[in-house]
């Protein structure tokens, strides 16, 4: 507790939060539900129509993990067609499109993010180690910025926002892995640009975080085993299961992907031995459809028009954004050990 108030409470708001109308969203007139499925059609199919890559990788993993879910199932009792299991495979449909539009946006974020400068001042170092070190060095770091980058996003309300999407699913199976907004992941462009600027090689950097993706959709399917004699070092479906789970000692834990040896080290591990997940899931209210749940993280950010209306304004709003969320970060690097969410 003494701890707590030297570094003092969370630092305020990046941005005034304005939560989407509640009411509205009880009681929504036909005209409203009719739009919001037309306008989920017109993505799901237009991703289709621009790449048939999120189908194909739906029937890959459809075709691997169904059958071991069905003979050995984490959750005996869940289907293959489980409560909105329709709204995961419209994100797998739509994942080219979703992909790229974040893409787009991980880009911007490379390059006004500033993390080429530390890369570039690093570069001489980097130089110095041998080729063949090369591959596992970067994989090191890029999984512990992996594993920071995620803690942002659980850690900071104005990041969580876009993260929470991911983890509104209550059931987490072979396809679950897809729901997640495209800006939820955008914060890994800047170490994507710190190593490349650091000298490691856009291509293995590249593979790193396919690898990374299709590790963290499998370790999202309903099966039951446990991997016991991995846990210490490598990430498992029990490791990520506890990590949705929504009891209050797994909150804020097993951030890692690939290696669980940074939550080990920076004190957010957590895989009880005679306990197993079973409630999956967050306990604000996100609308079960993609329109919204694109939208649920903007809502926060305010009018975009406003760019435009008072460019100067603007600048001095962002640049006050990037410094609060410097101080958040440093808060949740130096936070106390073990801590859970402020109520
Ligand atoms: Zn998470
Ligand atoms: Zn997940």
């Amino acid at each position: 507790m003494e701890e707590e108030i030297r570094l003092g409470p969370l630092p305020a708001e990046v941005v005034e939060y304005t939560p989407p109308p509640e009411e509205e969203a009880k009681d929504r007139g036909w005209v409203l539900v009719a739009l919001i499925r037309l306008l989920s059609a017109l993505i799901v199919g237009g991703a289709v129509f621009y790449s048939t890559e999120g189908l194909v990788f739906m029937i890959v993993l459809f075709i691997l993990i169904v059958p071991v879910e069905k003979l050995f199932p984490r959750h005996k009792g869940q289907k293959v067609r489980r409560p909105l299991y329709k709204l995961d495979v419209s994100y797998a449909l739509s994942s080219p499109l979703l992909n790229l539009v974040g893409l787009i946006a991980a880009g911007i974020v490379a390059i006004i993010s500033f993390a080429w400068i530390p890369g570039l001042l690093i570069r001489p170092l980097v130089d110095e180690i041998p080729v063949q070190w090369m591959p596992i060095v970067g994989f090191l770091i890029f999984d512990m910025i992996g594993y920071w980058t995620h803690r942002f996003y659980h850690e900071i309300p104005v990041l969580w926002k876009f993260h929470a999407v991911h983890h509104s699913t209550e059931h987490l199976d072979w396809v679950s892995g897809f729901r997640a907004h495209p800006f939820d992941g955008t914060l890994i462009a800047p170490a994507f640009i710190f190593l490349i600027a650091a000298g490691f090689s856009p291509e293995i950097t590249g593979v790193f975080a396919i690898f990374q993706i299709i590790l963290g959709l499998l370790l999202h399917a309903n099966v039951k085993f446990r991997f016991r004699w991995l846990h210490p070092f490598v990430g498992t479906p029990e490791m990520h299961h506890w990590h949705h789970s929504n009891e209050n000692d797994a909150v804020w834990t097993n951030y890692g992907v690939a290696l669980p040896l940074w939550d080990q080290v920076f004190g957010t591990y957590y895989m009880p031995k005679d306990k197993r997940p079973s409630v999956y899931g967050i306990d604000e209210h996100i609308e079960p459809n993609m329109i919204d749940q694109l939208l649920y993280p903007l809502w926060q950010i305010g009018n975009p028009l406003n760019i435009i209306r008072h460019p100067f304004r603007s600048i001095g709003v962002g640049f006050r954004f990037y410094w609060n969320l410097m101080k958040k970060m440093k808060w949740v690097i130096f936070r106390p050990r073990g801590m859970k969410p402020p109520m």
